[in-house]
């Protein structure tokens, strides 16, 4: 198969998310080169060469002004037209909020039907069969993809980014000529990130609080033991839908999905819609009053008791393990 991937990056370093779709789409196209786009206002010099163990065939740049912020409507246009040039018979993405609106909107241009979050491939007989997440991660759907080329996001942190080879790919820019609409819909503004620095879905350690934190004021013990640890600060819903913290903050079904080497749960139930967001965290240490919450299921380490309690105990003894 002639398989493209679309690669997300921030400031010119290729994503985790993009990786994996880079291993996932290895699967799909065997022994065939890859090309990947990606879109810069310029070529990142290093981009290529970060590239080396991925196995791309072709790394293909797409200039345009647009680039500067997201685009999702010209990233599309952009990777529609390059896959019709290389005849491209499968594009793969990340399975991130980005990723899968800009395959949405590829699908929607080129009206070819698209499976997000998958986390397997195969073809068979010429048809593609798919393994995906569905339900916040409660269910695995087999499907059969029709249509050509195969529109295909990758579940986030579902596949290991394995290297191979050690090519540095060519790169190729193109000016992919956008419609008027592509340039209507792009971020025309940022606003700061409250969680000061650490990226929740990048983050090794992440502290969340849930409902038991009781208030806004609540999440300083959470915070200060975030801080402690370089870690980020998490939320269930019910704390973002009591406003205390901001829905970036979420982790679950309908917030961000995290995969940290440690997830700290405090105060948090344990609501499968919540799970969806962290199972894939390697431990999970419980911090709850009740020894019946069913997060204690999904626990590696649990302490029953109150976390206004047993968070400030845990900072100290971090500070004096320290000092
Ligand atoms: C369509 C849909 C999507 C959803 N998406 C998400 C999502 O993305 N993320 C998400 O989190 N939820 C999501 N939810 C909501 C979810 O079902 C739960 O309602 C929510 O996760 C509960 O949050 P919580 O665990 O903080 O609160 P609760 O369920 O009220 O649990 C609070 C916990 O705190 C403990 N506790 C109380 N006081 C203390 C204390 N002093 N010390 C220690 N422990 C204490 C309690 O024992 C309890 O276990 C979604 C729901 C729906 C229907």
């Amino acid at each position: 198969m002639s398989v493209l991937v679309y690669l997300e990056h921030a400031d010119g370093v290729v994503d985790d998310s993009s990786l994996q779709a880079l291993t996932f789409a290895r699967s799909l196209a065997g022994a065939a080169p890859q090309a990947a786009v990606c879109a810069w206002v310029e070529v990142p010099r290093a981009l290529s060469a970060a590239l080396a163990e991925h196995s791309v065939g072709t790394l293909y740049v797409a200039e345009a002004e647009v680039f500067a912020s997201y685009a999702p409507r010209a990233l599309a246009e952009a990777v529609a037209e390059l896959a019709e040039r290389l005849g491209a018979t499968a594009i793969v993405g990340p399975g991130t909020e980005r990723g899968n609106e800009v395959l949405a909107h590829v699908a929607a241009l080129t009206e070819q039907p698209f499976a997000a979050n998958c986390v397997a491939v195969a073809v068979s007989s010429g048809e593609t069969h798919v393994t995906r997440v569905r339900w916040g991660g409660s269910l695995l759907e087999e499907a059969r993809l029709a249509g050509s080329p195969a529109l295909l996001t990758v579940q986030p942190h579902a596949i290991v980014v394995e290297t191979t080879g050690d090519a540095t790919p060519a790169v190729e820019t193109f000016a992919p000529a956008l419609s008027e609409a592509a340039e209507s819909l792009r971020v025309v503004e940022r606003v700061g990130d409250a969680s000061g620095g650490v990226s929740l879905a990048d983050a090794k350690v992440v502290v969340s609080g849930g409902r038991g934190t009781g208030s806004t004021e609540g999440f300083a013990v959470v915070e200060e033991l975030a801080g402690l640890l370089g870690a980020a600060v998490g939320c269930s819903r019910a704390v973002t839908m009591a406003g205390w913290r901001p829905h970036t903050d979420q982790v679950g079904q309908t917030g961000t999905k995290i995969a940290p080497d440690l997830y700290v749960a405090c105060g948090i139930s344990g609501a499968t819609q919540h799970l969806a967001g962290c199972k894939g965290a390697k431990a999970i240490l419980v911090i709850n009053s009740d020894p019946e919450a069913p997060i204690l299921a999904s626990a590696d380490y649990a302490v029953i008791g109150d976390l206004h309690a047993i968070l400030p105990a845990l900072s100290e003894a971090i500070r004096a393990a320290r000092s």
